[in-house]
């Protein structure tokens, strides 16, 4: 049997539910799938930004509730432990669970008319139709395909034969520990904790998440970072007990798809590579990009013309494109070299670039407002030019066949 939608949408994480609630809202008969049944974990630090918060408001009218965010203004950056400022009035930082996040969004995508499908299986994706068989046999089809499935995307895998590249990608693992004492009121931010990465504390309404994340092959043994992280915080015997419960993904940090999708699908978030390279943030992207996506497939299909949806798109999306491009750059600046430690601690303690980086988080300036004559003078300071970026090719098929694992999703 097959069922005939506007739109389906695959995954309700950020970008699936942000796309299906403005599509559906605008009318379009949306199918919105997901292999879960929400609330669903799903691994994740959960710090929302200004920028994050901002959008939750203009697409879900959601607003930042004390009962589903613990709002921080205090924290705390080092380098290799070498305390480089606690800022004590920083713009805030929203604490989240995703499990409980997720399902938020989900609920308001269900509230605005989309057809929920989940959980369910997936046992084919077909992108001529575009169609999706369901492994119980029905079928689905529509004008138009909306992939936010995430960064082990079954969608792209069926456009352009696997996700991502892992060796171009970052890889991050995570635990909980439980809140105890009030103990952590501080985001704590070590900058040498993994390498082209980072290590984070983010305290939550009910505990700690504590993780390490960066490039996937520049961290052989990202655990005994985790490991050794955790030591700086925790008793021996804790830290035991919280590495038994570590959990680890993989996110497309530092890649894009520059096409973002192919024929009628277009990709969302996580799947079209949407992670900012400096930050690991990822919420905020994937929420303007499903934004991004519903909005084109509406315009496309309410024109007649659902062919130009994925162009559309791609010319509201290049914007979210050359932020990530400008972070890429001050990714390579802050960890081109291992002898660039001193610089580095050197230019994150000046106030200046705290208050920048701060006002970036916040939403109230982006990178572009840095400017390229800055980053080039600073890069200077390192003795290379590291200008210059690295994309996913829209529509070649990368050599090989197995994506990365996604890992606890
Ligand atoms: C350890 C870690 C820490 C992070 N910390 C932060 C942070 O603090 N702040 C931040 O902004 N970002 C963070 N990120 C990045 C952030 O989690 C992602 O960028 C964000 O979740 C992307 O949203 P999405 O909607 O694109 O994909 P996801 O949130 O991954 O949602 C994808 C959805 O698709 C569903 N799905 C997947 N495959 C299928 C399939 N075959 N069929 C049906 N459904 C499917 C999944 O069940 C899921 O619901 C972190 C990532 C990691 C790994």
């Amino acid at each position: 049997m097959t069922e005939r939608f506007d739109l389906i949408v695959i995954g309700s994480g950020p970008a699936g539910s942000a796309a299906a609630k403005v599509a559906a809202q605008a009318g379009l008969r949306v199918a919105l799938l997901d292999r879960a049944a929400f609330p669903r974990d799903k691994l994740c630090g959960g710090a929302v930004s200004g920028r994050c918060a901002q959008l939750l408001e203009t697409i879900f009218e959601q607003p930042v509730t004390p009962s589903l965010f613990r709002t921080v203004t205090r924290l705390r950056l080092s380098h290799d432990s070498v305390p480089l400022g606690l800022i004590r009035n920083a713009p805030p930082l929203h604490m989240t669970m995703r499990r409980d996040f997720d399902a938020v969004l989900h609920r308001h995508a269900a509230a605005a008319g989309a057809v929920i499908h989940a959980p369910v299986r997936i046992a084919r994706i077909d992108p001529e139709g575009p169609r999706v068989t369901l492994d119980d046999g029905r079928v689905l089809e529509a004008a138009l395909m909306i992939g936010a499935d995430g960064c082990n995307s079954a969608t792209a895998r069926a456009l352009f034969g696997r996700p991502f590249d892992p060796a171009d990608i970052s890889f991050a693992l995570e635990v909980e520990l439980p809140r105890h004492k009030d103990a952590f009121r501080t985001v704590e931010i070590d900058l040498a904790a993994a390498n082209w990465g980072y290590g984070w504390i983010f305290p939550k309404n009910d505990s700690i998440t504590v993780g390490v994340g960066g490039m996937h092959q520049r961290n052989p043994d990202m655990k005994a970072h985790l490991r050794t992280y955790l030591e700086r915080y925790v008793s021996p015997a804790e830290a035991d007990a919280a590495m038994q419960g570590c959990k680890g993904a993989f996110l497309p940090a530092g890649v894009y798809r520059k096409v973002p999708g192919a024929g009628q699908v277009l990709l969302a978030g996580d799947a079209a590579g949407l992670v900012d390279p400096v930050s690991g943030e990822g919420i905020a992207w994937a929420l303007r990009s499903g934004q991004l996506a519903g909005e084109a497939c509406v315009a496309a299909l309410q024109s007649g013309a659902p062919g130009t949806a994925l162009r559309l798109y791609g010319k509201e999306l290049a914007y979210v494109q050359r932020e990530i491009d400008r972070a890429r750059i001050i990714q390579k600046m802050l960890f081109f070299s291992p002898r660039s430690a001193q610089v580095v601690r050197n230019l994150v303690r000046k106030t200046s670039v705290q208050r920048a980086f701060l006002r970036i988080l916040s939403g109230e300036r982006d990178y572009q407002d840095i400017g390229r004559k800055t980053l080039l003078n600073v890069s200077l300071l390192f003795g290379k030019s590291i200008l210059g970026g690295r994309r996913q090719k829209g529509g070649a098929r990368p050599p090989g066949s197995s994506g990365p694992d996604g890992g606890a999703q």
